[in-house]
């Protein structure tokens, strides 16, 4: 097969990240007879540096025409980098909103995979986390109420904001066929997450994700309030496979479930739209404190191809093969600084990427 991505390295630690999956991803080609051809292109800072911008319209074009995106991170030192005196609109955040819009990503999706090996980071009682956990958080990424209308008013010498919480019957289908779609490569089990006991958007949710659940038989489907929810995750994770739920709730949860993993260098994420075509990036920043050092964990990165493996390339076999690397380097008991413990060997981002690819 051959698959044409786009990388972009980004700012901060992000080309030292991107050149270790992109190590692995050689790998898969060569032991699976596949050709991986990679463009680069900048955004961020690297892109306000070189063109005044944080994304060109060529380099749009560029990530439109490839199969698929992977990233790094962007953006630096909000307090000292002179990107952050720019309008907003020129920062380099503004860049990763535009290519987001630009591509129709609407489907975000992250992982939260409690590794045996790091348990001991995982901020839960030992006896729930133990059973250990792989969730998946799919979050409705373009409507809602974050980008419902919205004003803030005067009323009688009192002011009140308004914002407004919309979904229609299309958006709501869209990213549901996506979720079982996925559902049916993991554990067949999906969690629709909702407030319908109050919204009205929330019981139109409810009704779409049932009417599309009938083209799936195979895929057991329970609903679940959100408030409810935000306390299973950290009473009784391992009870979740995949979570689908709306913007703003998935904007919580999907924090909340990451952070009882306790570990950001391993959060890998994903933006699809509803082509087979994503953007693959670590949910962690550009951790402008270590870049350039050799310091930065991989495995966000690399964890982030494995997906774009399997959600754009249906490579299901590949992706097993990265993650059962990175499982086999974690049990070997290498660790960069950021999930060092206590008998483990440190390593730095070249020697990590190096050693998961060795085991491929
Ligand atoms: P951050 O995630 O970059 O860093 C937070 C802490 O985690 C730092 O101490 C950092 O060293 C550590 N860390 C993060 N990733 C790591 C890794 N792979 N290995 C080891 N340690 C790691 O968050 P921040 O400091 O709030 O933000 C820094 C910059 O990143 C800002 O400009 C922010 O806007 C940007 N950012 C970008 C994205 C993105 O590109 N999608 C996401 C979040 C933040």
């Amino acid at each position: 097969m051959r698959l044409n991505i786009v990388c972009i390295p980004g700012d901060g630690i992000g080309p030292e990240i991107v050149s270790e999956a992109k190590k692995v991803l050689n790998k898969i080609a060569e032991k699976y007879g596949h050709e991986m051809v990679f463009t680069d292109i900048l955004m961020g800072g690297a892109s306000i540096d070189v063109h005044g911008v944080p994304l060109t319209e060529e380099a749009i074009a560029t990530a439109k025409a490839a199969d698929a995106v992977l990233m790094g991170s962007i953006g630096g030192d909000t307090n000292t980098s002179p990107w952050y005196q720019l309008p907003p609109e020129k920062r380099p955040e503004a860049g990763l909103l535009k290519i987001r819009k630009a591509l129709n990503l609407f489907a975000n999706l992250r992982p939260a995979v409690l590794y045996e090996e790091l348990a001991a980071a995982c901020p839960l009682k030992e006896e729930i986390s133990a059973a250990g956990f792989d969730i998946l958080i799919m979050r409705e990424l373009t409507g809602g109420l974050y980008f419902g209308e919205r004003k803030t008013v005067e009323e009688n010498g009192v002011r009140k904001a308004i914002d407004t919480l919309t979904y229609d019957e299309n958006e709501i289908r869209r990213i549901a066929i996506k979720g079982f779609d996925i559902a049916r490569k993991r554990k067949k089990k999906l969690t629709s997450v909702d407030k319908a006991n109050v919204l009205d958007s929330s019981r139109l949710w409810r009704a779409v994700v049932n009417e599309v659940a009938k083209e799936y038989p195979d895929v057991k489907v329970e609903h679940m309030l959100v408030d409810n929810c935000a306390m299973q995750l950290v009473k009784d994770p391992a009870q979740f496979d995949v979570v689908l739920t709306e913007n703003m709730f998935g904007d919580i949860l999907s924090d909340e479930a990451s952070m009882v993993t306790g570990s950001i260098g391993m959060l890998a994420s994903a933006s699809l739209n509803d082509t087979k075509f994503g953007l693959y990036e670590p949910s962690h920043g550009s951790a402008p404190d270590i870049a350039g050092k050799d310091l930065a964990n991989p495995i966000a990165t690399i964890l982030s191809a494995s997906m774009m493996l399997r959600y754009s390339f249906d490579l299901d076999q590949e992706a097993d093969a990265v993650d059962a690397a990175v499982k086999k380097v974690l049990q070997d008991g290498y660790r960069t600084g950021d999930i060092m413990s206590e008998g483990c060997k440190k390593v730095g981002c070249k020697e990590m990427g190096s050693l998961i690819t060795e085991r491929i």
